[in-house]
């Protein structure tokens, strides 16, 4: 089987909230696409729940392609302590992490209901189960814990 460089991180030496840069592929062309590793929780030591977390996705979705450019796709992990951000380029973590920091700061002060898109069965493959409370309690509860910019030291935001 193929190596995978998320499975050859210590998950037990992070310390969550962080954003990670898990790698840059680059294509026939020589575009480059940057993978990162955007952790929520701490490793096994908790996860965001389903309905929260997906709620969180949608939001995200919109509000980080607001707050910064060449935003491919956010997608959590199943684990549900974190997110994929593929990105164009070579953004900077220090670019990321503020478009993230502000996109979960919006999620927890601003959003209402009616700003969660794509919350009904054309759009979604699970409509049903969303829960802004929660979305908004684990946004502010990684804000309060503040995003590192570096997995293994807190620093930054
Ligand atoms: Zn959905």
């Amino acid at each position: 089987m193929a190596d995978v460089e998320s499975f050859t991180l210590d998950h037990t030496a992070v310390l969550a909230p962080y954003v990670r840069l898990i790698g840059v592929e680059r294509g026939p062309k020589g575009d480059a696409i940057s993978n990162f590793d955007v952790r929520f929780v701490q490793p096994n030591e908790g996860e965001i729940p389903t309905a929260g977390l997906h709620t969180i996705e949608h939001l995200l979705a919109s509000l980080l392609r607001d707050r910064i450019d060449g935003v491919i796709d956010i997608s959590p992990f199943g684990c549900r302590t974190g997110f994929h951000l593929i990105m164009w380029g070579e953004p900077m973590i220090d670019d990321v992490v503020p478009a993230v920091a502000d996109s979960l700061r919006a999620i927890a002060e601003e959003v209402t209901w009616e700003d969660v898109p794509g919350v009904d069965a054309f759009s979604c493959g699970n409509y049903r189960d969303h829960s802004l409370h929660s979305a908004r309690e684990w946004s502010r509860r990684i804000l309060d814990q503040g995003i590192s910019l570096d997995p293994f030291v807190r620093t930054g935001v």
